[in-house]
């Protein structure tokens, strides 16, 4: 039911302004004002601060069938995630209430500012600073290919409380957009994603409150890390959608396109080529609900699974939208036809939330 619910929506709302929000670079808008409708913004919010209550799969469902029309708006609900859990994992009771409750009401949106000019797979490696002063923490510093920056009102802030203690010297913040001392830089011009905004957030003295610290002191990069065991399982639905839509219009199109008289979806050739994504696609997907299922359980193989979902659920997309481009021809190279689209926004999810060599480190590191 909830995938049919996210399915009508996402083709009537969602799916007729996916080009022009990539050929604009905008922001879709139209996504968000009907995500935050039907309440499927931030799903997973717990029910006690307002949300949908939604487990893992469920928010897995929602993301996975936005992707499959527009990966860009999918990044609303996604990073939604990202930039809350945080919160949900590690934060006090009261920065729960704060925080949560307007994200449920689709009042905020919530970045996750890890990645630093300097730092990306090494994040530990991070310059931002935090500098108690009093009852107030000062933050100084650039935090770098931010997703929905200047879009969101709240950011959840990785900052260096202890040099000397490298990861264990790293804590977590809530900064909000409207903290004195903070800004953005102009959007980046990427390669897909085009309507998800990717800004630098500059941290200029920002001074916040104390209790802006999410859990203790020293294990703001630990609850990172933990966020993206969860985390990663959205790349993957993420993947999966854009594979699916992808997959789904190669699929029509074969059975119009004729070529030596005959609809090319007639040639054997072509049959195994769609026969290969589907296969790549369905193996990925069930990889990708187990990741979630354990996600939900907090099961101790999840850090292992949810790298694992991530590398394959997006290698898969790549492949998938490449083929979708191949089977289209020549047509599939032009923009006239969603397929290129889907096959430059696949790039991204092989790269951010960890690259996909990273996944392969930590799959190593934890081999189940
Ligand atoms: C569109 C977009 C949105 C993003 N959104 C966010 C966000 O919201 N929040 C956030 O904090 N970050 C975000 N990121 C950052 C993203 O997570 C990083 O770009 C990513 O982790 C890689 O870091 P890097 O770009 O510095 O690459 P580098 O770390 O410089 O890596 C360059 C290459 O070296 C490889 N490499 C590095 N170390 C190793 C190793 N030990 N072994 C083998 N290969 C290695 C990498 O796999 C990669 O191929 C986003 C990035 C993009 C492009």
């Amino acid at each position: 039911m909830l995938r049919e619910t996210i399915r009508s929506l996402a083709e009537a709302k969602i799916a007729p302004h996916a080009a022009a929000v990539d050929e604009e670079g905008r922001f879709p808008r139209e996504a968000l004002d009907a995500l935050v409708a039907s309440d499927l913004h931030a799903v997973h919010v717990p029910e006690e601060y307002g949300g949908a209550g939604a487990d893992a799969l469920a928010t897995v469902i929602v993301i996975e069938e936005v992707a499959r029309v527009c990966a860009s708006s999918s990044l609303i609900p996604a990073v939604n995630k990202l930039g809350s859990l945080p919160v949900i994992l590690s934060g006090s009771e009261d920065l729960k209430k704060k925080y949560l409750g307007p994200l449920a009401k689709g009042d905020a949106m919530f970045s996750y500012a890890l990645s630093e000019p300097d730092a990306g797979s090494d994040a530990a490696g991070m310059k931002t600073k935090a500098v108690r002063d009093g009852d107030f923490w000062v933050l100084n510093g650039v935090k770098r290919w931010i997703t929905n920056a200047g879009e969101s009102e709240y950011y959840t802030v990785m900052a260096v409380t202890d040099p000397a203690k490298r990861s264990k010297g790293i804590s977590a913040f809530v900064v909000e957009k409207s903290d004195e001392g903070v800004s953005f830089g102009a959007p980046e011009k990427k390669l897909g994603i085009k309507g998800s905004p990717t800004r630098e957030v500059y941290l200029d003295n920002v001074r916040i409150p104390a209790d802006r610290m999410i859990g203790e002191e020293g294990t703001g990069f630990a609850t990172a890390m933990k966020t993206l065991d969860h985390t990663r399982i959205t790349i993957a639905a993420q993947a999966l959608g854009i594979a699916q839509g992808a997959l789904d219009y190669a699929k029509g199109y074969v059975q119009e396109r004729k070529q030596f008289g005959k609809p090319i979806g007639d040639f054997q050739g072509i049959q195994f080529m769609l026969a290969d994504m589907a296969m790549k696609l369905e193996a990925a997907r069930q990889l990708t609900y187990s990741a979630a299922a354990k996600s939900e359980r907090l099961d101790g193989d999840l850090t292992f699974f949810g790298a694992a979902a991530k590398c394959f659920a997006s290698d898969v997309a790549m492949e998938v939208t490449t083929d979708a481009v191949q089977l289209l021809g020549g047509y599939g190279y032009t923009r006239d036809y969603p397929v290129e689209r889907m096959m430059r926004d696949a790039k991204i999810t092989q790269i951010y939330e960890g690259t996909n060599q990273v996944q392969r480190i930590v799959m190593a590191r934890n081999l189940p």
